[in-house]
């Protein structure tokens, strides 16, 4: 029987690993693939107070070994099915079930793909679903947005802090983006709209160069350059396994109060996978601490 169970081994999870098994919490982090969650896939991260730029696997591997340390447990698998209310709390892991007083679900959200030819040879060359992370890399350079959303939109304004040109490429005539934002974009100089387009290619050979798009009201095509391609056509959290337990919103994002406090007692969420307005590393990682810090406290009042 464990104190504390954590689903998902992000920045999120490692964090509130360490904060759980520090308060001498009995502590398992389960985890379907390698630790460190997104920041796997990161190259570099220039936004982690503390480092002016580290690998993402490098701050992966000092979170891990430093959860560890302290004597959190670690276990491979995905969690398929859990049951939350009442004690204990169970969560099957490929036909096992572990048994824990508390559950803390840190199980991310994945950027939804354009699955395009050129998006995924260049992730990370030019390819980027972050904004906050990598616009500073695209200083006085052309770069394109994918999508019509609030989401492409929000971040789009944000890249014309840097970036010469940000074209927004959107399938559709209207954003679907909300009207205050919308303005915005259409009042900043630096945005441009491409309309009615779906991008068919990314092209480059060893960094992005340009989008071939296509205009499908008339089917003619034009490749647009640019140094960066910014895809926002929608997020989803990796929280199918939550399905039926009453606490997801619409979309799928797991509801949580200030204090990552779900509405089931004893049971917490943190970082991405949570209805938050900032999915970063520093933010998942304060959200591990802070939920793992409540779960202490709530079984210590069980
Ligand atoms: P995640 O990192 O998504 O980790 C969740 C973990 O849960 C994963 O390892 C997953 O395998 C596991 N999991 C999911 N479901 C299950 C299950 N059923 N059973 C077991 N395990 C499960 N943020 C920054 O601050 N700076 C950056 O420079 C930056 N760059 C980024 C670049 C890219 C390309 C991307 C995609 C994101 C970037 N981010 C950056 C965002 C940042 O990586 C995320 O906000 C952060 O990783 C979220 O942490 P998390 O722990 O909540 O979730
Ligand atoms: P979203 O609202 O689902 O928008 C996704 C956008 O991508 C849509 O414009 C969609 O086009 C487009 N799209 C989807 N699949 C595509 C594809 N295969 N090819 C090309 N385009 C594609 O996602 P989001 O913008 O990430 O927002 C998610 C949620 O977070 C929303 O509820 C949003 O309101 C919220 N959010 C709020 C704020 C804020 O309040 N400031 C900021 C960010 C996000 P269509 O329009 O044609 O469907």
């Amino acid at each position: 029987m464990y104190d504390l169970a954590i689903i998902g081994g992000g920045p999120a999870g490692l964090t509130a690993g360490l904060y759980g098994a520090r308060a001498n919490l009995k502590t398992v982090i389960i985890e379907k693939g390698l630790y460190g969650g997104q920041m796997q896939n990161t190259l570099e991260i220039e936004n982690y107070p503390g480092f002016d730029n580290i690998g993402g696997p490098d701050l992966s591997e000092h979170m891990y070994q430093q959860a560890l340390a302290v004597g959190c447990e670690w276990k491979y698998g995905e969690v398929t099915k859990v049951n939350l209310e009442g004690q204990p709390k169970t969560v099957e892991v490929g036909g096992e079930v572990i048994e824990a007083r508390s559950v803390i679900i840190a199980s991310g959200a994945q950027p939804r793909k354009l699955g395009v030819p050129g998006e995924k040879e260049l992730s990370g060359r030019g390819v980027s679903y972050c904004a906050t992370c990598d616009g500073a890399f695209y200083e006085g350079l052309d770069v394109v947005v994918v999508g019509g959303g609030d989401s492409a939109v929000e971040e789009g304004i944000f890249l014309t802090r840097y970036a010469e040109s940000v074209t927004v490429i959107h399938r559709r005539d209207v954003l679907r983006a909300q009207a205050i934002l919308q303005e915005r974009a259409f009042n900043n100089p630096k945005m441009k709209f491409v309309y009615n387009s779906e991008v068919q290619e990314i092209q480059g050979d060893n960094r992005v160069t340009g989008v071939l798009v296509r205009n499908n009201q008339d089917g003619s095509t034009q490749v647009i350059p640019c140094s960066g391609v910014f895809i926002y056509v929608g997020f989803f959290p990796n929280s199918d396994f939550l399905k039926g337990t009453g606490i997801l919103d619409e979309w799928g994002y797991v509801v949580t109060g200030p204090d990552m406090n779900t509405s089931i007692p004893g049971v917490f969420a943190a970082g991405d996978v949570r209805n938050t307005p900032l999915r970063q590393i520093v933010s998942a990682a304060g959200d591990g601490a802070i939920a793992a810090m409540q779960a202490y406290h709530y079984l210590e009042n069980l």
